[in-house]
This record gives C-alpha cells, structure tokens and sequence, in this order.
C-alpha cells in the first residue's frame, strides 16, 4: 500500500526532516504527503486544467521565526515558530495557531492546505493559512506563554502577516481563547489607529470581541453532520447500524484545549481500537495510521482533528467496510463561527444586540422561526435549555447549522454523483470552487 501511495504522489517539493507522532513510527509518508494523495485523488477525477490543479495545490508561503524568549530562570531560549498561508485565492487567509513539540513547517503547511479546501467547502470567503509553535505549552508558565505570544504576534506583524484584511489567527491544539486575547491585545497596540483590529484573530473571550458559541462550534458543526448521516438510510444501509443517533456509542480521543494540554496523546492510542460504532479522533493528526488501521473496530470514522487517518490507513479502512467522514466537513464548524466572529467585529455590533431589536418591534417571526427550526434539528432538551432565550446564541447557532447541512448535502450529492468517496468528494467540492475564482480573476501580473 506505502508504495502504491507514494506512486500517487505527482509532487512532492517539500523533504521531511521532522516526523510526527504517528508517521514516525509506522509509515514513511508524512502528513503533508497524505494531504497530497487526498488532494491527487480528487484531482484526477477533476475537470480542472492540470495547471489550475498544481496552482491550488502549492502552498504560497511560509516564514519561518526564530526568536527569543527570556525565562523565568533568567536563561534565554530561542523559540522556533511558524506561519503557511497556503492559498490567497480569498483574503484574508485564515487559520488557527497551534503549541505543540510536533510543529514543523511541514505540518504547518499541511494544516494550512486543510484550511483552504475547509473553507472552500463550507464556502467561507477565506483562503487557508496555519500556525505553529513548537512548544511543549504543558513546560512553560503563563507568563512565559504571554510573552511568546505576544513575541509571535508582533513577529509577524512586522512582516504583515497578520490583520484582518490580511491573515486572521485562531486557536488549534494547546491554545485557547487566552492566547487569543493576548494576540488581539499585541496587534491592537501596534495598530492603535486600526478601527477592525480586533478581527485579527478570532476565538477570542467574549470581552475582547469573541462571539458566543465559537468553544462549541466545532463539535457542534460535528454533530449536525452526524445526524444527517443518521438520518441516511443509505449511508446506513453500508455500515449496517440502525437509524438515529440514539443508542448508538461513541469513542472519542482527545479533550479539547484542556486535554490537549495535560494528556500526553500516546497515552491514548489504544482507545482508538476500541469496538463502537463511531470513532471521533479529536486530537492530532496521522492518529490512525498503516499500523493500527486494521485493528480499528469502529464501524464510522468521524474527523473531528485535522487529518487524523493517514492516506494508507484510510486504503486500509474503506477495505474493511468502515465509512470515514472526513475532516474538511466534520471540523468545518469552527472556523465557520470565526467567519461570524470575523464579521461582528467588522461591523462592531453583536448579532443578539440587531436581532433583539427585530424581536421587540416584531417586524418579522424570525426568532420564532429559527427556534422552530433549531427545535425541528435536534431534539436535545440540554440544548434548548443552554441556549433558548439567547438571540446571539440562536443566530450563531442556525447559522452554523445552516452552513454544516448546506455542506454535508453537497458532499453527499457530490460524492454519488461522481461515485467517490465523502473525501474526494469534498477535496473535489473546494478545488472547483477555488479553481471557478481563478476562472474569474485571472492571473497577476
Ligand atoms: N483551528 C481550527 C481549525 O483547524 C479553527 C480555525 C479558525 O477558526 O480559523 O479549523
């Protein structure tokens, strides 16, 4: 299978030096090099001109930062960062920043193709971009995490590489909406007269700017999508489970921000091959790997991490029957809130704050309509009980809705119509997207 994989891959200029967690040990293709093959597959069932196709594929640039951090032992540590901005085919790039001893260039290049072809299928105007730092965050004080924060910020200020109308930051594993409040707070101090500042980064605390919903969004966004397949007599029928999300089980790695940071991941392997029917990798990626593919049991793979099965494991998992929902649709909730995040700081307004107005002149049933809808989606008495009543909640939240089954029925759709699988049809979805930009706008010069 490796080398059958590594026939698929047309283009490769990147060498890897760095392995990650899961690539290291098991396989000689790396994340990068999986992303590849995924992009590849769709590209060769494409219509797109093959020069189109090389031009979406590559990533446009990438800095690299080497900088200083003084300790609180007084020693200084040079800290090893990084920035990709894969696609500027819509602007500004956008994409979380990540901590983690594992980031590379390759990775971060890798994440950050995984944001353009996200976006695209969610259909968010944004072109992909990622961060890095490789920290372990778990052996650094607050204080020292501000400051390499704040450091990293004003790093790529200095090279615009961050704004609002430039290349937008979010969290991503071992950060968080504190990271994000001291981005916004270094990038607002270097840009005092810029009125949208604080639209440089999204994922914020609510105080700075941050939109209610945006912690939960990327599950929820996984949810949605969840249901539908549920609801797909289909997609059923091939995995064999009864309709309904009820009563089925689930098995999930991974704990968010929080176990991001205090669970060492290679604790946690062996939960992935436990029997259940859906297997939700939260974590890292290249999780599921040549090695541990066939032992996974589950009958569904959801990604809720950034490409967490490997090119040669997913070959080894269709072959076993297990149906994978890919990560470009399943995690696409989180940086759909950003968009809504993005937006309300650009208008500087809160969508409660327009949609409590149109409540109490009852110009319109728009609250009504959407807590029917949102009451129609899902039944869940928890979820009605934390958000009914919260105008921004419920817009944050039919909105996230709205976006998440617009793009899963596309998938779908895609994916019979062109009898491939939900991932290449999804990689297919965001090539002719963007491809259909360069149609339009041309080429510069
Ligand atoms: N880091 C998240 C992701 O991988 C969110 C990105 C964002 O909101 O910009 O999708």
């Amino acid at each position: 299978i490796a080398q059958e994989l590594r026939a698929l891959i047309k283009f490769r200029p990147w060498s890897r030096n760095q392995s990650t967690i899961a690539n290291g040990k098991h396989e000689q293709s790396s994340f990068l090099e999986s992303v590849d093959v995924y992009f590849d597959k769709a590209a060769a069932v494409s219509t797109t001109a093959p020069d189109i196709l090389a031009l979406i594929k590559a990533c446009n640039c990438v800095v690299k930062l080497q900088f200083p951090l003084k300790r609180s032992t007084g020693e200084v540590e040079v800290i090893q960062a990084y920035r990709a901005q894969h696609s500027h085919h819509r602007l500004p790039t956008k994409g979380g920043i990540r901590m983690a001893p594992t980031v590379d260039a390759e990775e971060t290049m890798a994440l950050a193709a995984l944001m353009t072809f996200k976006c695209a299928v969610v259909d968010v105007p944004f072109g992909g971009a990622k961060g890095g730092i490789r920290i372990d965050p778990r052996k650094y004080s607050m204080q020292e995490k501000e400051a390499i924060i704040r450091r990293y910020t004003s790093e790529l200020a200095k090279r615009n590489f961050i704004g609002p109308a430039v290349d937008v930051l979010a969290p991503d594993y071992g950060t968080g909406s504190q990271e994000m409040a001291w981005i916004r707070d270094t990038y607002q101090q270097l840009h005092i007269s810029e009125l949208n500042a604080s639209a440089c980064v999204t994922g914020k605390p609510l105080e700075e700017g941050g939109i209610r919903g945006r912690k939960e969004a990327t599950g929820l966004g996984l949810f949605f999508c969840l249901q539908e397949f549920f609801n797909d007599e289909e997609l059923l029928r091939g995995v064999k489970l009864s309709q309904g999300i009820k009563g089925k089980t689930f098995v999930v790695q991974g704990f968010g921000n929080v176990g991001g940071n205090a669970i060492n991941i290679r604790e946690t392997e062996g939960i992935l091959e436990m029997a259940c029917d859906v297997l939700i990798p939260a974590a890292l990626e290249s999780q599921i790997h040549m090695e541990n593919a066939p032992r996974i049991k589950a009958k569904i793979v959801a990604e809720a991490a950034n490409g967490p099965v490997t090119a040669a494991a997913e070959a080894i998992l269709e072959r076993n029957g297990i149906v994978i929902l890919p990560d470009l649709l399943m995690n696409a909730g989180g940086v759909s809130v950003s968009y809504f995040e993005w937006l309300q700081n650009l208008n500087h307004v809160s969508y409660g704050r327009m949609s409590r107005r149109l409540e109490e002149h009852n110009k319109m049933d728009l609250i009504n309509a959407l807590e029917r809808q949102l009451e129609k989606s899902l039944s869940s008495d928890l979820r009605m009980k934390a958000f009914r009543g919260n105008t921004e909640l419920d817009f944050v939240w039919s909105g996230l809705e709205e976006t998440m089954l617009a793009a899963w029925n596309n998938v779908k759709n895609t994916a019979e119509k062109r009898g491939c699988n939900l991932r290449t049809a999804a990689y297919l979805i965001a090539i002719e997207r963007i491809a259909a930009f360069y149609q339009v706008h041309g080429i510069f010069p």
